[in-house]
C-alpha cells in the first residue's frame, strides 16, 4: 500500500459518529477533516470481498461516492491476512486459497494484485497414515495397502458404492461414490465435527464440494486459475479501496449508524437475519475458533493442510508458509476448532435453513434501497470467487439501473 492510502485508512479508522449527525474526527485529527466531502451515494456495510468489490466498481466505474463501514478493526473480511509478531504472513480467519474457473473474475482481481502460482494440497490423518484428499488412487492404495490401477479402482468404487434413488444428503453424496468404509474413515467424523451435525442431516452440496478421482492427481482444486495474491489479501483490498471516492470507516457497526443512513442506498454484506433483528428467529451459522501458533522450526508438517477426520477436537492444521511461499526460520500454523457460537463463518446448508432464509429473502426483496450480497447476506456457502462474481453482477444491476436521487448521507437525520 502506498503511504497516502495507509494514512487514509489509518485516519478513517478514528472517524466517529457524533450525536448531531455531522461527521467528526477525534480531536487530534479534526484538522484533517476540514474540506473533506463527507456525503455519500452508497453506504456499503462490510469490507470483505462482497463490500469491497461493490465499493470499487461503484466508485471507479459509476463515479459514486461510497462509504464502507466494517465493525472489525481491519478491511478484507475473512480473507484478512497480516504479518504476525514473528514477521510471518498468516491468515487470521483460516486458510484462504484463491481458485476460479472464471477468467473474468481472475482478470478483475488482477487489477489489484500480482499473483503467486499455487496449487493446494491436503492430506488426511487416518489409521496412523497420511493420505491425499480428495480421495484418489493413492488414498485407497495407502489406506488398504493395495496396488490397484485406475481401472481396478473404478471397479472397486462400483462394487462398494451404495445405490440411492436420489442423492439428497452429504452422506448420500459420499457413499454413492466411494462406499461406506471410506465415508466412515474420511468424511463422517470430519463433517460431524465441522458442522455439529451428522452428514445425513446436511445437503449433498456440502460433501459434493470434494471430488473423487481414480488417477493420482493430488491437487485439492482443479480450477483453471489457482493462485495466491503475491503480497497478500489485505494488500489486494487496500489497492481495491484506494480511490478518492471511497471512504472506509472501521470499528463501526451498521446497527449503530443505520438511523443516520436512511437516505443513502445501502449495500449490506453482514448476516441477513441480524439485519432484520432476527424477526423470524436466528439463522444457524457455524463458527470456528482459530488457534494460531508460531514454532521455532522451519517446517512443521508434510503438507499445507492436514485434516484430522477422527482424532482431536480440531478439524485441520494449516502451515502458512506453504501457501505464501515465504522463507523464514520459524513457521506459523493454525488449528481450527468448530463451534456453534461466535462469529458467523459458514451458512449451514440444509432444508430447514434454506426455508428460513427464504423468509428473510422475501423481506429483503421488499426492502427498498438496500441490496444484500455476499456469503452471510445471501446465506450461501460461497467461495471467494463466487462472492466476487455475485458482487460484480449486483453492481451492474444497481448502478446500471436508474435509481432515485439520493440525499447526501450526512444530511440524513
Ligand atoms: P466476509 O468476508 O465475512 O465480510 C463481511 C464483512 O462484513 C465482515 O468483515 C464483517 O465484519 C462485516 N460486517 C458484518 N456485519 C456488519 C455490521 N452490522 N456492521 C459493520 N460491518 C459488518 N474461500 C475460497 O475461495 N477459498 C478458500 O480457501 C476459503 N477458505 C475459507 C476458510 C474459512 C475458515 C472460511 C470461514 C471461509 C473460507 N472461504 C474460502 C470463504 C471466504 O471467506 C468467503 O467466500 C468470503 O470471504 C466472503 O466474503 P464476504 O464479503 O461475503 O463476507
Ligand atoms: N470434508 C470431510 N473430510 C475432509 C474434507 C472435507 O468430511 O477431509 C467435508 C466436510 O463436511 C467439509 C466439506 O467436505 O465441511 C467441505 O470441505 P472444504 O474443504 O471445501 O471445506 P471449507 O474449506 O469450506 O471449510
Amino acid at each position: 500500500m502506498n503511504r497516502s492510502t495507509r494514512e487514509r485508512l489509518g485516519l478513517l479508522a478514528v472517524l466517529v459518529f457524533p450525536v448531531d449527525g455531522a461527521w467528526l474526527l477525534d480531536p487530534g485529527n479534526r484538522q484533517a477533516a476540514r474540506g473533506d466531502n463527507l456525503s455519500f451515494d452508497y453506504l456499503v456495510v462490510g469490507a470483505g470481498f462482497a463490500g469491497s468489490v461493490i465499493a470499487e466498481r461503484l466508485a471507479r466505474v459509476y463515479r459514486k461516492r461510497v462509504l464502507v463501514v466494517d465493525r472489525r478493526p481491519h478491511i478484507a473480511g475473512n480473507a484478512y491476512d497480516h504479518y504476525n509478531d514473528d514477521g510471518i504472513l498468516v491468515h487470521k480467519y483460516g486458510p484462504h486459497i484463491f481458485h476460479t474457473n472464471s477468467r473474468e473474475i481472475f482478470e478483475y482481481l488482477s487489477r489489484f494484485t500480482a499473483w503467486r502460482s499455487y496449487e493446494h494440497r491436503v492430506l488426511a490423518s487416518v489409521d496412523g497414515k497420511l493420505v491425499p484428499i480428495p480421495v484418489n488412487l493413492d488414498t485407497v492404495n495407502i489406506l488398504y495397502d493395495l496396488n490397484l490401477t485406475s481401472e481396478e479402482l473404478e471397479k472397486y468404487f462400483a462394487s462398494v458404492a451404495e445405490r440411492r434413488e436420489f442423492v439428497r444428503t452429504a452422506e448420500d453424496a459420499v457413499v454413492t461414490r466411494i462406499g461406506r468404509d471410506l465415508y466412515e474413515k474420511l468424511f463422517r467424523g470430519y463433517t460431524r465435527k465441522q458442522w455439529g451435525l451428522d452428514p445425513s442431516q446436511l445437503d449433498a452440496s456440502v460433501t459434493a464440494r470434494i471430488p473423487v478421482r481414480t488417477n493420482r492427481d493430488p491437487r485439492y482444486f482443479t480450477d483453471n486459475y489457482q493462485a495466491m495474491p503475491r503480497d497478500g489479501y489485505t494488500r489486494l483490498f487496500e489497492n481495491m479501496l484506494d480511490h478518492p471516492n471511497i471512504r472506509v470507516l472501521l470499528n463501526t457497526d451498521y446497527r449503530d449508524i443505520r438511523a443516520k443512513a436512511r437516505s443513502a442506498e445501502v449495500v449490506y454484506t453482514g448476516p441477513i437475519d441480524e439485519f432484520f433483528d432476527y424477526r423470524f428467529g436466528p439463522l444457524p451459522y457455524r463458527s470456528l475458533h482459530f488457534q494460531h501458533q508460531t514454532l521455532d522450526c522451519a517446517v512443521f508438517q508434510e503438507a499445507p493442510v492436514i485434516n484430522y477426520p477422527n482424532e482431536h477436537p480440531y478439524t485441520r492444521v494449516t502451515e502458512f508458509k506453504y501457501l505464501t511461499g515465504q522463507k523464514h526460520s520459524k513457521t506459523s500454523i493454525v488449528y481450527e476448532y468448530p463451534r456453534a457460537e461466535g462469529e458467523p463463518y459458514y451458512p449451514v446448508p440444509r432444508k430447514e435453513n434454506a426455508e428460513l432464509y427464504k423468509r428473510y429473502k422475501e423481506l429483503a426483496d421488499a426492502t427498498p434501497g438496500v441490496h444484500f450480497v455476499g456469503r452471510l447476506a445471501t446465506y450461501k456457502y460461497y467461495n471467494m470467487d463466487q462472492v466476487v462474481g455475485q458482487a460484480l453482477k449486483l453492481c451492474h444491476k444497481i448502478a446500471g439501473a436508474s435509481h432515485r436521487t439520493i440525499a447526501p448521507f450526512r444530511e440524513a437525520s
